[in-house]
């Protein structure tokens, strides 16, 4: 289950961003997540509310949007939609593109409890 990695790169790089912001405790994390990584969200929240315990995210909900994946042809640099496991270009049908978007792991914004900061 990939999503213990991913929630635990999260948890790390949100205490590492309130840490060096004067501390505080967490009330939401909002990410941007790419198709591409094949997140199923029941499973990452379920991570995130394990490895969030004991630490200052403990009452923190956790947000996402999803990038749309997009691929650009190797052959012709058409950018399309992967619609399947085989990316095959819908202009010149090749096979084989390189990734332009969806692979997005990035925390966008993160909300401190009110009055939590400082001490
Ligand atoms: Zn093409």
């Amino acid at each position: 289950m990939h999503e213990f990695s991913i929630a635990d790169a999260i948890v790390r790089a949100t205490q590492e961003v309130v840490q060096a912001n004067g501390g505080g405790k967490v009330e939401r994390i909002h990410l941007r997540l790419g198709e591409l990584r094949q997140v199923v969200p029941d499973a990452l929240l379920f991570a995130f509310d394990i490895l969030k315990q004991d630490t200052p995210l403990s009452e923190a909900s956790l947000e996402w949007e999803m990038v749309p994946a997009q691929v650009r042809c190797k052959t012709c640099s058409t950018e399309y939609h992967p619609q399947d496991v085989f990316w095959e270009c819908p202009s010149c049908q090749a096979i084989g593109a390189e990734v332009a978007a969806g692979e997005e792991l990035e925390i966008v914004a993160i909300t401190l409890l009110e009055g939590s900061n400082g001490d």
